[in-house]
């Protein structure tokens, strides 16, 4: 295979759509070697079959908002390879959504599901709708014209949608009442749901504890755990709730949170009340992390700036894409940071990668580190097809064994000769090798 040259095709192909030409990049270098090494891959062209998204939903959502104003927003699905199981992946509501970001993020979620080894395939949706602001009727009235046109196309067998940036229960909540209305039947299409309506126990602390552990499978590797780790983190939504809850248990120190405006630093680390306001805050409908000060006068704001600047340990990125670049990781490699663990998806740019592999650091791609959501997510279809709920012990426990799993794929695949462990390569590897060989198994579809 001659990455470059796939590479320049797509970007003919799909001009501007920088977030997907990323993704695929990173995965296509990583993956060149054992590619060239199995020429059935080639013969079979899995490499241009997967790169492009089996199909794409895209549609308009016309909602009304307690004005009486008419909006309208566009809504996309993107189907993007179902080779190991049903298209799985969350509904983004942002306003930055695009092709290019779904493309993205559907394209990163094949692999990502491939490393959880449940049964699950790669997809991604969304809309440019900004969920921040508006009123629960409004919200309700935007899902309820969202899953009027998706509900066509999703389904337990065929595609399984979730939350993501924007997402929440509530919205997974809008969206199921209005699919069980139009379909007539109560099968838990979506992950996420309330727990007295098919959910599962810990799906809303699980891409941040999935995280955590993973994290702590790395600390172990150095015979180190996460007692008095100072750690920062970045984003103050349900994902970084989840890992503040679960690093602090660990006898971590979590001592920053961001928001677009500008990031929290709380030396004194963030304990049980303060995690809590966090809900709170995320709950307040606004978009700004800078209340916190107000709460707990003894954190500072630093408006306008990104936590990397500040000396940590471990450095958690848990907000959204490129929100770690080159000179962050420079900064933060200079002020000592021992571990980088992308906690949101893409969440460090390929300067950022590149001077964390060149300095040594162990870093950890979002796919790897944050698949205990999806994975908990799967264990949410599990439960809903056996008609049973487990216990939070029985789901936490799962969840463990799949993030212990998923670094053990990463050793596997990404241990270099100098013994450093490239977890990029290691994930991109170990998730390509399953849903190629997937792809083979079936045919030319
Ligand atoms: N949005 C989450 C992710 O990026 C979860 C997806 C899901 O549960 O389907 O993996």
């Amino acid at each position: 295979m001659k990455v470059q040259g796939i590479l320049t095709n797509l970007e003919t192909k799909h001009p501007g759509e920088k977030e997907y030409l990323q993704a695929v990049h990173e995965v296509l270098e990583s993956i060149e070697t054992i590619y060239n090494e199995n020429p059935q891959y080639e013969a079979a062209k899995i490499i241009e079959r997967l790169v492009e998204p089996d199909r794409i939903l895209t549609f308009r959502v016309s909602w009304m908002d307690d004005a009486g104003n008419v909006h309208v927003n566009l809504g996309y699905r993107v189907q993007f390879n179902n080779a190991i199981g049903p298209y799985k992946g969350g509904i983004r509501l942002h306003p930055s959504v695009n092709l290019s970001i779904l493309k993205f993020l559907g394209f990163e979620q094949i692999f990502k599901n491939a490393l959880t080894t449940l049964p699950m395939g790669g997809g991604k949706g969304g809309s440019d709708f900004n969920p921040k602001g508006k009123s629960d009727a409004e919200i309700m009235r935007f899902c309820q014209a969202f899953m009027l046109e998706l509900w066509r196309i999703i389904g337990p067998s065929a595609d399984v949608p979730a939350g993501d940036i924007g997402t929440g229960g509530r919205e997974i909540g809008f969206l199921y009442g209005m699919y069980k209305k139009l379909q007539h039947e109560n099968s838990g299409v979506l992950t996420g749901k309330g727990l007295n309506w098919g959910g599962s126990l810990i799906r809303p602390e699980a891409t941040g504890f999935g995280a955590t552990y993973f994290t702590k499978e790395m600390l172990k590797l150095d015979g180190d755990t996460f007692k008095d780790k100072v750690v920062c983190l970045s984003g103050f939504g349900n994902v970084t709730w989840g890992v503040a809850l679960k690093v602090i248990e660990l006898g971590g120190k979590v001592i920053t949170i961001s928001g677009p405006d500008g990031y929290v630093l709380d030396e004194k680390g963030l304990d049980a009340e303060k995690i809590n306001y966090l809900l709170a805050l995320r709950a307040s409908n606004n978009d700004i992390v800078s209340p916190y000060v107000e709460v707990f006068p003894e954190a500072k704001f630093i408006p306008g700036k990104k936590p990397w600047e500040v000396p940590c340990d471990i450095a958690m990125p848990s907000a959204i894409q490129n929100e770690l670049d080159g000179i962050d990781a420079e900064n933060l490699i200079k002020n000592g940071v021992k571990y980088v663990v992308e906690v949101s998806n893409m969440g460090c740019t390929p300067e950022a990668i590149y001077a964390f592999h060149n300095g040594k650091i162990p870093f950890a791609p979002g796919k790897a580190a944050n698949a205990g959501g999806v994975a908990v997510s799967g264990l949410e279809m599990s439960q809903n097809a056996m008609k049973l709920n487990w216990t939070k012990e029985e789901v936490d426990a799962k969840l463990h064994q799949i993030m212990s799993s998923i670094h053990e794929a990463c050793l596997k695949y990404g241990t270099e000769d100098d013994g450093y462990i490239n977890y990029v390569k290691g994930a991109n590897i170990a998730g390509f090798i399953k849903v190629a060989d997937a792809m083979l198994d079936q045919g030319v579809i």
